[in-house]
């Protein structure tokens, strides 16, 4: 994947940890095509990775056990994708909210200070993302993946506020994501994907078709277990 011998002097590319967060409310086919899509540019395992439900607060669709397990579900059988489970293992030790910052801290107690980490997120993610708590330590502290998403457009549509706090930090070289512990934004070139967990959600309650838009496990699992207001039934095992 990566080719050429380094340039003397050159620093050595390390090992690159991958984290994909989301609600994954449900997971849905456009997550996937974007791990799959990361793993294969950065050449690495993907770690998606479930939020813990808001504190005090009923969860808008699933619980996270419902969450992660649709995740397993999903990620079965595909070399290089993986479940992280340790904003959820956060949550369970504390009642305070769960931040990506706290998140990177974590990362950055176990991997160590130097090694290279990036967060995949969404061009629409991004477009939100100076109302990140912290944005300017979670830029110089990990790298970022932007997955090219419909209706959010990058370059010269991100708002001015964003648009500043990455300014100097774009590139398309993935091989630059394992030189440093942080602090470049990549963007993943990628077909675009329409799906969006919000309208799965809604098309679930209103009756409408919806189970092309994720892994037939994972539409099983939201049917078994009646999720989004789909019609719980008992279905016959899955064919081998
Ligand atoms: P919702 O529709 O409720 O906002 P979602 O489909 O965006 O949900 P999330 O779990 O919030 O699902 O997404 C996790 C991350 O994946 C976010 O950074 C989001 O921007 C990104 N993402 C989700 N779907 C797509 C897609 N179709 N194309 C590109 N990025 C996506």
């Amino acid at each position: 994947m990566f080719s050429g011998s380094a340039q003397p002097g050159a620093a050595l590319p390390k090992r690159l940890r991958v984290f994909y967060g989301g609600t994954f409310d449900p997971v849905h086919n456009g997550h996937l095509a974007i791990a799959r899509a990361v793993r294969e540019a950065l050449g690495t395992t993907v770690w998606l990775m479930p939020a813990a439900d808001p504190p005090h607060r009923e969860a808008p669709g699933a619980k996270a056990e419902d969450r992660a397990a649709m995740l397993d579900l999903a990620i079965e059988g595909q070399a290089g994708l993986r479940v992280d489970r340790r904003e959820l293992e956060r949550s369970a030790r504390s009642d305070a909210p769960s931040y990506t910052v706290d998140t990177l801290r974590e990362l950055r107690a176990k991997f160590g200070e130097d090694a290279p980490i990036a967060f995949v997120i969404g061009a629409d993610s991004l477009h939100g993302f100076a109302g990140w708590r912290e944005p300017e330590a979670l830029l110089a502290g990990a790298h970022w993946v932007v997955a090219e998403r419909p209706g959010s457009a990058l370059d010269e549509h991100l708002p001015p506020p964003v648009a500043r706090l990455v300014a100097g930090r774009w590139t398309l070289d993935a091989h630059a994501l394992r030189t440093t512990p942080g602090g470049k934004v990549l963007r993943l070139r990628q077909p675009l994907h329409p799906e969006s967990a919000t309208q799965i959600r809604r098309r679930i309650a209103a009756g409408e078709t919806w189970h092309h838009l994720l892994p037939p496990a994972v539409a099983r699992c939201i049917v078994e277990r009646g999720l989004y207001g789909a019609t719980p039934i008992v279905l016959p095992p899955a064919p081998p």
